[in-house]
This record gives structure tokens, C-alpha cells and sequence, in this order.
């Protein structure tokens, strides 16, 4: 009951908290092994624990430029050139941002408008379609199908109107783990050329790829790139996800508008973590070694669970795994994850609340960026469900 008389009306009637807080809180409320929440249990890279410190000592604490730390900036820039060979200018094409989070949600407050469609790939990660609805757009879902969980791009294509304003893309995906090729990124470039559709990318786990899987940046197909504005984030790549600082990188035009809106949104964000991460991101290893390092996790807990009833099909990319348990029960997926908490003691994140309403495909995601005594733990217990 409310205390005054105002009356109002939510604007995301339907949103409830979302499924990673409530599914961390049961497991602490059980003591369980959190596999839900995707965030490492291990130690971050002491380095850049005491970068920051440094970047305190030195005098780093008052407000950083609106757009981030010139030395960030520049060195994320470097980075990207490293990577594809192509150039963001860090003065007018890079916004450090709090987290991908408020990139992503940057994006859609600076372009979406009433009315205006928002293609979003489901199983989608939770904060695209509040974005959208919180701007007046209108999010038009494109289901993937279970097991191969592939685009299929003749499908694709019949979501886009007249009134299609923005697509958003999330490669290695989450929750997933699968990862587009050189051909789905050429097919959509086909799909939008001559088009003023824009493309928001999430590449969050731009660095998290196994099996010798790349990662297609948009940043690479010319008709993509000059549309795109591209979400990243530090917190998966140098294991520090409650820092929450990411970036946004987008040609000229577009980030005059995206800046438009972060101004109003964070003005900035923390200064000393931003010159830490600077001096951290020269070294290249501090990234290109991550793909190998959760490789590594993958196939241990994989082999781990080997026994289990559980079957997959090993992730392609990010540090999440689905596992079907359609051997052991036929439950709602959420009411599965809650039971596995209460009765085996290691929580999992259940799939539907990012599908569309109707699919529930009877997988569970596991996060893997965990101690290897950690998913030992874990896959002992897995193995011992029937
Ligand atoms: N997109 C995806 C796909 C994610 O998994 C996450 C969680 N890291 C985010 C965006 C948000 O990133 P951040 O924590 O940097 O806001
Ligand atoms: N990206 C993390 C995950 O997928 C969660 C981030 C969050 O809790 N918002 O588990």
C-alpha cells in the first residue's frame, strides 16, 4: 500500500528482480556453490590491485574527462588497432563507461524513440529489453532454437520493417556459449546494407573464445562498423567484474549522440581504476592469454561431469556451459534450479526468464570461472544426481 496518493504507472510492469541476484541470494541463503552469477571466485590480478592504489597515491581521484581518462581511451584504442586493424579515434570515438551495462543502456536512450523496433536475439542477456521499453521502443524477439542454437538468417530477415531502428548483437554468447562466424557477420552486413539500421554490439567476452573460434567484430565488415556501436567491458576480461567499467566505441557521429546522453547518465566514471586498467591493457598477454586460461576450466569441469546424466554440447565461448537435464527430470527450468539449490546445494542459472514466453528447453547455465577445486566440488555433486 503506498503511504501518499500519487497514482503512477509502471513503466516496466512485468520486471521483476532479475534472475542473478535472486539465484546468488538463494545460494548464499544455502550455503551452496555458486555456479549461477557469472563472476570468478579466484583472486584479481594483483597488478592491477595495485595500479589503483598507485593511481590514488598519485592523485587520481577527482572527476575523470566526461568521456574517461585520456590514457584509457588511448590505450583502448591501441588495442582494438592490435587486434583488427582498425582505427577508433580516442578522442572523439571511444566513452569509458560503468560497466557494458550503461553502455548498452547509453545506446538505447541515445537512439531508441517511441515506436521504434529493437531486434533482440533470445536467449537474450537480461538488460536489452528494459532499455528498449524504458525508451518507448517496441523489442522484436528472434528465438534461437536449442541445441545448435544458430541464426538462421532467411528467418532473420522477415523481423525487419520499416520501423526497425536498432538490431542487437551479443557475440560469444551468453547465455549460450555459442559464437557467430565470419559468414553470419558477412550475411548481416548483406541484410543491412543500404539501410539506416543501427547495430549495437555486446562483445563482452570478446576475449573468452575456445577451439580456435576468433571473434567477428563488427568493426571489421565496413557496412557494420560505420552503424555499430560496440559495448565492451574489463570486468570478465581481467576478472573484475564489481569494478563495472566497460567502453563504448562507435564512429564519430554516433558517439556525439551517445555522449550526449552518458553526460546526463554518469558524467564519468571512477578515475584510479580507469588509469590502472590504462597501464594494465599495454600489456597484451593480460588478454590474449584469456581464451586458453578458461579452456582450460571448460574442459576440466567437462570432464568432470563426464558420468553425469547431464548432456551438452561443449561452450564455444564465454565462461558459461549448458547442461541438459532432460535425463533426470522434466521440471520448469526454474523450478529445477531452485530444487538443485535447496536439495544438492549448487546453484545454476535456469534459461527461460531469457527466452520468449513459450520456451523452456530444459537447460541449466553453469558459470566455470571458478577455483578448480571449486567445480571439483561441484561436478562431484552433478555426477551424483539421478
Ligand atoms: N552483456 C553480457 C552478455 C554480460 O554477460 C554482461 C555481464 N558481464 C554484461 C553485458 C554487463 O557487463 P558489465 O558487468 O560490465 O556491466
Ligand atoms: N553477466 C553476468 C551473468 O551473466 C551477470 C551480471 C549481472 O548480475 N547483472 O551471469
Amino acid at each position: 500500500m503506498l503511504s501518499f496518493d500519487t497514482q503512477f504507472q509502471s513503466k516496466l510492469p512485468d520486471v521483476k528482480t532479475t534472475i542473478f541476484t535472486t539465484m546468488s541470494k538463494l545460494s548464499a541463503d544455502n550455503n551452496a556453490i555458486n555456479l549461477s552469477q557469472g563472476f570468478p571466485d579466484f583472486d584479481s590480478p594483483k597488478a592491477l590491485l595495485e595500479g589503483v592504489n598507485k593511481a590514488m597515491q598519485n592523485g587520481s581521484n577527482q572527476y575523470a574527462h566526461m568521456a574517461g581518462a585520456p590514457i584509457l581511451r588511448n590505450a583502448i584504442s591501441q588495442k582494438t588497432e592490435k587486434l583488427y586493424d582498425v582505427h577508433y579515434c580516442p578522442e572523439t570515438e571511444i566513452t569509458v563507461t560503468a560497466g557494458a551495462t550503461q553502455a548498452l543502456y547509453t545506446a538505447m536512450a541515445a537512439f531508441v524513440n517511441p515506436g521504434d523496433e529493437v531486434i533482440v536475439i533470445k536467449p537474450a542477456f537480461d538488460c536489452y529489453e528494459p532499455a528498449i521499453q524504458l525508451h518507448g521502443g517496441i523489442p522484436v524477439f528472434y528465438q534461437l532454437e536449442a541445441p545448435h542454437y544458430k541464426i538462421d538468417w532467411d528467418a532473420f530477415k522477415q523481423h525487419i520493417t520499416s520501423k526497425t531502428k536498432m538490431i542487437v548483437l551479443n557475440t560469444p554468447h551468453n547465455p549460450t556459449g555459442t559464437v557467430l562466424g565470419k559468414s553470419d557477420l558477412l550475411k548481416l552486413e548483406q541484410l543491412l546494407t543500404g539501410t539506416s539500421i543501427l547495430l549495437l554490439c555486446d562483445d563482452v567476452y570478446e576475449h573468452i573464445l575456445y577451439d580456435n573460434e576468433k571473434h567477428y567484430s563488427a568493426c571489421l565488415f565496413p557496412e557494420l562498423k560505420k552503424r555499430s556501436l560496440i559495448a565492451n567491458s574489463f570486468g570478465k576480461t581481467f576478472h573484475i567484474t564489481g569494478w563495472k567499467i566497460g567502453y563504448c566505441m562507435a564512429p564519430k557521429e554516433l558517439m556525439e549522440e551517445f555522449r550526449k546522453a552518458h553526460q546526463f547518465n554518469v558524467f564519468c566514471v571512477s578515475h584510479p581504476f580507469q588509469v590502472a586498467l590504462a597501464n594494465y591493457l599495454k600489456e597484451e598477454r593480460h588478454y590474449i592469454e584469456l581464451g586458453g586460461f578458461y579452456q582450460e576450466k571448460r574442459d576440466f569441469f567437462l570432464k568432470a561431469i563426464e558420468g553425469s546424466k547431464f548432456k551438452f554440447t561443449p561452450s564455444k565461448g564465454t565462461y558459461f556451459q549448458l547442461l541438459d537435464y532432460t535425463a533426470i527430470t522434466d521440471e520448469h527450468d526454474v523450478d529445477y534450479a531452485h530444487r538443485m539449490v535447496i536439495e544438492q546445494g549448487i546453484a545454476a542459472i535456469p534459461i527461460s526468464p531469457f527466452n520468449t514466453d513459450t520456451i523452456d528447453p530444459k537447460v541449466l547455465r553453469f558459470c566455470f570461472a571458478k577455483k578448480n577445486s571449486t567445480l571439483e566440488k561441484a561436478a562431484e555433486i552433478l555426477c551424483k544426481i539421478s
